[in-house]
């Protein structure tokens, strides 16, 4: 059996990388492009015996790596990176390959911020801040503990930034990890393996193990030796996820879905909220903060909606190695029906639909991908199940409303809360509506700008906690406070 795929030139060896070897299992899973369908790797497909290898690795590589210095941890953490930035290229074909996103985004945007990941919580780890104080006269004295074994658990929209933004805080935090990357996009992880070994990260600091979610997610996230799980997925796998990690009280950090607002104001700049509403078709949907519920206020809806459905219109889909490609395929088959069992549902149940409604079947035929059309419904009863559940996909509904109540009051009526993107011309009514928003991240008059040092996570069902910035290590560590008597040292203190 081959241990390797080449993938667009580039070699990635298919096998788990457990306590800095290869290691293989005896059965592998096929990993399916969505651009054509071709299979390109049989990749090693891991279960209980792989999760015990790995967590046993993490466990005795932790006593070493939870003391080594913060400055040595950095050092290693900067030279990950290098390695990033050198193979920066590669990791942007393999990734375009292997999930269909855009290549050019791939390149300038998120293989970047990857990099990024390791540079910054090196850099947070050197600035954290060991607090002191007294309590009549005794010293309390705060520090950041590493915590032990983390398992990081991940989706596959895009597979190595979310990783990595784990990761990474993980590592600088002193933690060892095991990770399960998403097995519809399972190729990235294995080459920052090899990075992260020729960066010089200790062997079993850094482990993957590959495999399916309920074959190797699922006794990662149960074993009694993970002391961290940072996972980032569906509501439904958190909820497996939960249970398993109650039995034995581990700490969770769970970043969901969402069902995001885009909402539009009258006095808005009407071709900013425009670009904005169209920016939610990026990666064809597939992001957790895609505001895919666009409510805009009755006086200016006909002019919005017209010019909105002519730029959407102009979205050029295909390839997504090619430049002028705008939208991609989705993941897989499995996640096409999916999609389009929400959008033939809407449409059976009478919403309007402004454009698409279908998969581009010409260009399915003609590639073997799964391409779905971008799609805009309106006319929507706001109970019904395309405005209430997350689709992940190339799906936008349009709302109107008529005052600025009614337009909050539908923003926030949702049982997700990751984020919210709200366009205004006034920095008055600005500020009134952010403080009445329920979401993690609100974002207004832009979208998706985002600063590592910046808390990060969803309200109701979109997750439990916030990672980025000194949020990361209060998660990744266990805090400790040291209270020492003023006196009582032998004649030596
Ligand atoms: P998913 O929940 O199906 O899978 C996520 C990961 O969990 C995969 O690696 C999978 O193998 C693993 N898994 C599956 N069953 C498991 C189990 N029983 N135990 C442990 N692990 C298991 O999600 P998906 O379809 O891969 O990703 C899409 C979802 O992720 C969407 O809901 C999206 O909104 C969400 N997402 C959230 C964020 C965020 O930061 N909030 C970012 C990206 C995606």
């Amino acid at each position: 059996m081959s241990h390797t795929a080449v993938v667009s030139g580039v070699e990635v060896d298919t096998r788990h990388w457990i306590g800095g070897e290869r290691v293989a299992s005896a059965e592998t899973f096929d990993d399916v492009s969505p651009i054509d369908g071709t299979v390109l790797a049989q990749v090693a497909r891991g279960r209980q015996a792989e999760v015990d290898r790995a967590v046993a690795a993490a466990t005795a590589a932790f006593p070493a790596w939870s003391r080594t210095a913060p400055e040595e941890r950095a050092a290693v953490l900067h030279a990950i990176a290098d390695g990033i930035e050198k193979r920066l290229e590669e990791l942007a074909q393999v990734e375009t390959r292997d999930n269909g996103s855009l290549l050019r985004s791939h390149r300038r945007g998120v293989m970047p911020r990857v990099a990024m990941n390791f540079r910054f919580f090196a850099d947070h780890l050197l600035r954290l801040h060991h607090d002191d104080f007294e309590t009549r006269g005794h010293r309390n004295h705060v520090t950041w503990d590493p915590a032990g074994v983390t398992a990081v658990i991940t989706p596959w929209n895009a597979p190595l930034m979310l990783a990595t933004w784990r990761i990474a805080p993980a590592l600088a935090a002193g933690n060892t990890v095991v990770v399960k990357p998403p097995e519809w996009a399972p190729l990235t992880a294995s080459l920052l393996a090899d990075i992260a070994a020729e960066a010089g990260l200790p062997a079993g600091v850094f482990n993957v193990v590959q495999g399916l979610g309920v074959e190797a997610g699922a006794p990662l996230t149960a074993h009694p030796g993970v002391r961290r799980i940072s996972f980032t997925g569906s509501v439904p796998t958190a909820q497996a996820v939960g249970a398993a990690a109650a039995a034995n009280v581990t700490p969770v950090s769970f970043e969901l879905g969402g069902k995001s607002p885009l909402l539009v104001m009258d006095d808005a700049d009407l071709d900013l909220a425009v670009d904005l509403a169209v920016e939610q078709f990026d990666n064809s949907g597939q992001v957790c903060l895609a505001a895919v519920r666009i409510l805009v206020q009755e006086s200016i809806a006909d002019r919005f909606t017209e010019a909105f459905v002519e730029r959407a219109r102009g979205i050029v889909q295909g390839d997504p190695r090619e430049e002028a490609t705008g939208i991609g395929p989705l993941i897989g088959r499995t996640h096409f029906d999916r999609v389009d069992g929400f959008v033939q549902r809407a449409k059976a149940e009478g919403a309007t639909v402004l454009l698409g409604g279908e998969p581009n079947t010409e260009l399915n035929e003609a590639t073997g991908g799964t391409y779905y059309r971008p799609t805009i419904f309106t006319g929507i009863d706001p109970t019904s199940e395309i405005v209430c559940h997350e689709v992940f996909g190339p799906v936008l509904t349009l709302q109107t409303f008529g005052t600025e109540d009614e337009g909050v009051a539908m923003a926030n009526d949702t049982d997700y809360g990751l984020a919210a993107t709200l366009v205004t011309g006034s920095r008055e009514r600005a500020e009134r509506i952010t403080a009445q928003l329920s979401a993690g991240t609100v974002w207004v008059n832009c979208f998706f700008v985002r600063d590592l040092a910046a808390p990060f996570g969803g309200n109701g069902r979109s997750g439990i906690g916030r990672e980025g910035g000194t949020w990361s290590f209060d998660f990744y560590c266990d805090v400790k406070n040291s209270v020492f008597a003023p006196g009582g040292w032998n004649g030596n203190g």
